[in-house]
C-alpha cells in the first residue's frame, strides 16, 4: 500500500468553523484525499482515533486552560509538524478576548465561571504554549492556505510529487 501523510486534526476552544469549513472541503477532495491522506486523528468524522505517529497535526482554537496546554504538548509530541488553523490558533483572537476584562469587569457571575471550570487566567494563542510551523489564518481559516498548506506537506513527504 502506498504511504499516506499521517494527519490528525484537533479542536480547542473555539467555534470550531475551521472544522466545519474542512468537513465542506471534504465535497470536492474526498475521493483524492482518500488515496493520499490517513486521518488518524479527527473526532468530526469517527471516534476511533490514535495520537500516535502524527506526520502533521492541524490545530485549531486558543488555548484557555492547564489541561488544554497538557493536550496540546502531547500532540507536539506525537506530530512532526504542527500547523495553527484559524485566527483563534494564530492570534487568540476572538476568543481570548476575556483577556481584556480588568478587575472591575470580574463581576461575581464572571468570577462564578473562574471558580468552577478549568480555566487559564489568560486564553493564549497556540506558539504561546508549543512550537508551531506553519499558520492558516482566517476567521474561519482561509481554505486556500489550507489546501496550499497540506499540498506543501503532501509533498515534503514525498506523497505527491514536487514537479
Ligand atoms: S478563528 Fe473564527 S471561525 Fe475559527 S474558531 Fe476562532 S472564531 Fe471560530
Amino acid at each position: 500500500m502506498n504511504k499516506k501523510l499521517v494527519v490528525g486534526w484537533f479542536s480547542f476552544t473555539c467555534c470550531e468553523d475551521s472544522t466545519i469549513l474542512f468537513t465542506e472541503l471534504l465535497n470536492d477532495h474526498y475521493d483524492t484525499w482518500k488515496k493520499l491522506v490517513e486521518f488518524r486523528y479527527l473526532k468530526a468524522l469517527k471516534t476511533k482515533n490514535s495520537l500516535e505517529g502524527l506526520d502533521v497535526a492541524f490545530v485549531e482554537g486558543a488555548i484557555s486552560s492547564p489541561t488544554q496546554e497538557k493536550r496540546v504538548r502531547e500532540i507536539r509530541e506525537n506530530a512532526k509538524y504542527v500547523v495553527a488553523v484559524g485566527a483563534c490558533a494564530v492570534t487568540g483572537r476572538p476568543s481570548a478576548t476575556r483577556n481584556d476584562f480588568v478587575d472591575k469587569d470580574i463581576t461575581d457571575k464572571i468570577q462564578w465561571y473562574f471558580d468552577h471550570f478549568d480555566y487559564s487566567k489568560k486564553v493564549l494563542k497556540l506558539d504561546e504554549v508549543i512550537k508551531v510551523d506553519d499558520i492558516i489564518g482566517g476567521c474561519p481559516m482561509d481554505k486556500n492556505i489550507f489546501l496550499s498548506t497540506l499540498e506543501k506537506y503532501l509533498k515534503l513527504f514525498k506523497i505527491i510529487s514536487d514537479a
